[in-house]
């Protein structure tokens, strides 16, 4: 399970900790994952899960998308929410830990 793998913060390099699974529906997203999730309402109904992690430190929030959300969300991840993978340089959702594309993990 990638629970094994450690999540370091983006700002102070401190070992994040895994705070839960969100599950979120599309459709009626409360106000904070809307935030967050925006554009994805194009999803429609499907219930997608997100892993949270928290940095203990400075209390940056991180979130990497499970395998099925993370299909769901390249199809239809809006442009905010991409990056460019470190490795093969395509666009892949910002909570991508590893390229779906060439397998590098993304630091
Ligand atoms: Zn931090
Ligand atoms: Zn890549």
């Amino acid at each position: 399970m990638k629970e094994k793998n450690v999540k370091k913060c983006y700002s102070c390099n401190t070992n994040m900790q895994y705070a839960e699974k969100v599950p979120f529906r599309i459709k009626g997203t409360p106000g904070f994952w809307k935030l967050i999730v925006g554009e994805w309402a194009e999803l429609g109904e499907e219930m997608l899960y997100l892993d949270v992690y928290v940095c203990p430190k400075c209390g940056e929030i991180r979130l990497f998308a499970d395998e099925k959300a993370k299909k769901s969300l390249l199809k239809l991840t809006p442009k905010a929410f991409l990056k460019n993978c470190v490795a093969c340089g395509k666009a892949i959702p910002i909570a991508s830990e590893k390229c779906p594309y060439c397998g590098r993990e993304q630091k």
